[in-house]
């Protein structure tokens, strides 16, 4: 049996030394000021140990990782009903386009681009005023994560809410359409909030073990989900999890993960472990870039590939 915490070590060893980081996203002005040299990388094994490198002891801003949270939340509130405001096929696009939305009437293509996000949170915020729907979302995941301290920053939410204007312009069109039912204001401060929420790689890490354990959270024996809605969960991460880089990560690391445009990315490895890593630095389709080189070395040297050795 390979030793994770070495193999962990090593990883942020190599990833330290790099000098290609991609880049910073600073269409958010406040993710601009993060250190790309950051990078920190977290695993819990299914007998809870944990193995961490790097900064994972740092707080970075989850971003688009929040969706599987919202996703699971909203599942959770509407059931299989949700599939009829938001679609469950790849998109082929940014993260934040706004043409195949015209195309398809206002129905999202899949629940992780931002377009299906929104019309998830809508979901979530349904009879609720946002700041409670908020703060479901906020004791959800630090539940899952079995960690109060997880926190939203403010300074975050705020800079996006200055510049989101294609996330208005996405709210706005499906309002257009119907699909929205909230007021927009409303869908779209309650998502910069959840996108502004800040973990670190271990917290991260453990909240995502219930994607890894059917369900479960195996150390308390809490059952979060159905294994049949992680096993869900898991095929749209896999497949929508990375935008239009979805395909290049199911080929290289072959597990199920998320990505944020604050550069983390939240892997499962069904029946072994959740994984979250961060190293703020993006590629051209808005992913980690050394997040995902780190996620490759480890899923082959622990033979952890969904699709075989
Ligand atoms: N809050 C970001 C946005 O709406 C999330 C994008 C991402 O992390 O991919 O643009």
């Amino acid at each position: 049996m390979p030793d994770l915490q070495e193999i962990v070590h090593e990883i942020a060893d190599e990833m330290a030394r790099r000098d290609d980081r991609g880049d910073v996203a600073t269409y958010i002005p406040e993710l601009a000021h993060v250190d790309p040299a950051r990078f920190g990388l977290a695993v819990v094994a299914a007998d809870g140990t944990l193995a961490c490198g790097g900064d994972c002891d740092l707080p970075f801003s989850i971003q688009s990782i929040s969706k599987v949270f919202t996703l699971t939340l909203a599942l959770g509130l509407a059931g299989d009903s949700l599939w009829r405001r938001v679609g469950r096929e790849p998109s082929g696009n940014a993260f934040n386009s706004i043409v195949q939305l015209e195309l398809e009437k206002g129905v999202p293509r899949n629940p992780f681009i931002n377009a299906g996000a929104l019309a998830v949170t809508d979901v979530i915020l349904s009879g609720h005023p946002p700041r409670e729907a908020l703060g479901e979302i906020l004791r959800f995941i630090r539940f899952a994560a079995q960690d109060d301290s997880v926190f939203i920053d403010e300074s975050v939410a705020r800079s996006e809410k200055a510049t989101g204007f294609r996330n208005a312009a996405l709210a706005n069109f499906m309002k257009s359409f119907g699909v929205l039912r909230n007021p927009v204001d409303f869908v779209l401060g309650t998502y910069f909030h959840h996108c502004a929420i800040a973990m670190t790689c271990e917290q991260l890490a453990r909240a995502g073990r219930f994607l890894a354990h059917s369900g479960r959270n195996p150390d308390t024996g809490c059952s979060i989900v159905s294994a049949e809605r992680a096993r869900r969960i898991n095929a749209l991460m896999l497949t929508c999890g990375h935008y239009d880089g979805s395909g290049e990560f199911a080929y290289r690391v072959g597990l199920p993960g998320k990505s944020g445009v604050g550069g983390g990315i939240l892997a499962v490895a069904p029946g072994q472990a959740s994984i979250a890593v961060w190293s703020p630095g993006l590629d051209e389709s808005g992913n980690s870039h050394l997040g995902r080189i780190a996620l490759e070395r480890l899923a082959r040297r622990m033979k952890w590939s969904i699709f075989g050795q």
